[in-house]
């Protein structure tokens, strides 16, 4: 079967960042961009409008929506009003590897993505621990017995040593980072295909998540990465630059999340594992 796609990697490293001072609620955040430029994946042009007031695109529909309801995109939406998101038809998949952390890092982790499930429709699955290795230059896809399937997402708790050490690419101040993998293709649909969440267990105050500098806030804002959401200047919102010393998703926060789940359908044509970059003779 010819390609139908031909898929631009963009990968973001989204930190998330804590104050020097011990304790404090203050977290600051720096966002690390790195994007493959695809010249066949070009935007279809925007068609003139027949009116000139704002909102009449899906483009600036879409865009409007975030703005009004207190959340931000991982990048602006396309011509089509399509924005970066998983398909919410399939189950996503999961490992985890808990290097050091707190003894609930794992129940933690679970309780992160139930949340996140219960804001976006998303199901995720759980497939086990692992000792991979978190590598900024991860490939995306896996071959399994089934044949090739996208590589499943990464949560890591590792030491500082490693967080800062070779083949990752975080701040220097950063506690946790997410790096979801996105694929366009030619009619502009983005598509979040496989994601690898880090997190620097030296750095978190405590398991559970009744601080803000613990684990389970701290996956509540990585996830919201995952799924496709940006930083937001917002108070009460996790998805803050700094996580904004709170413990929960904010309304701005969950209607982001409901806006990139199940309730705008499914992704009419996935991405597959052989439109990646990292299959086997990949021309892309
Ligand atoms: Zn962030």
């Amino acid at each position: 079967m010819s390609l139908s796609r031909r898929a631009g990697a963009v990968a973001l490293g989204l930190a998330l960042v804590v104050g020097a001072d011990v304790g404090a609620a203050v977290r600051g955040h720096q966002v690390v961009v790195h994007r493959v430029v695809v010249t066949s994946v070009a935007a279809k042009p925007v068609r003139t409008p027949n009116a000139t007031a704002a909102g009449t695109l899906p483009q600036q529909r879409a865009q409007h929506t975030a703005d009004d309801e207190g959340f931000a995109f991982l990048d602006p939406p396309g011509a089509n009003g399509e924005v970066d998101r998983w398909d919410p038809c399939v189950p996503i998949h999961y490992v985890l590897d808990v290097e050091i952390g707190p003894a609930s890092a794992a129940s933690d982790v679970a309780w992160a993505f139930a949340q996140v499930s219960k804001a976006t429709g998303l199901r995720f699955v759980y497939d086990g621990p692992t000792a991979e290795q978190p590598d900024d230059r991860r490939v995306d896809v896996r071959h399994t017995r089934a044949g090739w399937r996208w590589a499943p997402v990464l949560v890591a708790l590792v030491p500082d040593s490693v967080f800062h050490g070779k083949g990752l690419e975080a701040d220097k101040d950063a506690v946790a980072y997410t790096d979801p993998r996105i694929y366009s293709d030619r009619q502009g649909d983005s598509q979040i295909v496989s994601a690898q969440v880090v997190v620097d267990a030296d750095d978190l105050t405590d398991g559970g998540h009744s601080d803000p500098g613990a684990l389970g806030p701290t996956l509540l804002h990585e996830f919201g990465h995952l799924v496709g959401l940006d930083h937001v200047h917002r108070s009460g919102e996790i998805m803050q630059v700094d996580g904004g010393g709170v413990t929960t998703y904010g309304p701005g926060d969950l209607a982001g999340l409901r806006y990139l789940g199940r309730a705008h359908g499914c992704i009419a044509d996935p991405a597959l594992p052989t439109d990646s970059k990292d299959f086997p003779h990949s021309k892309s």
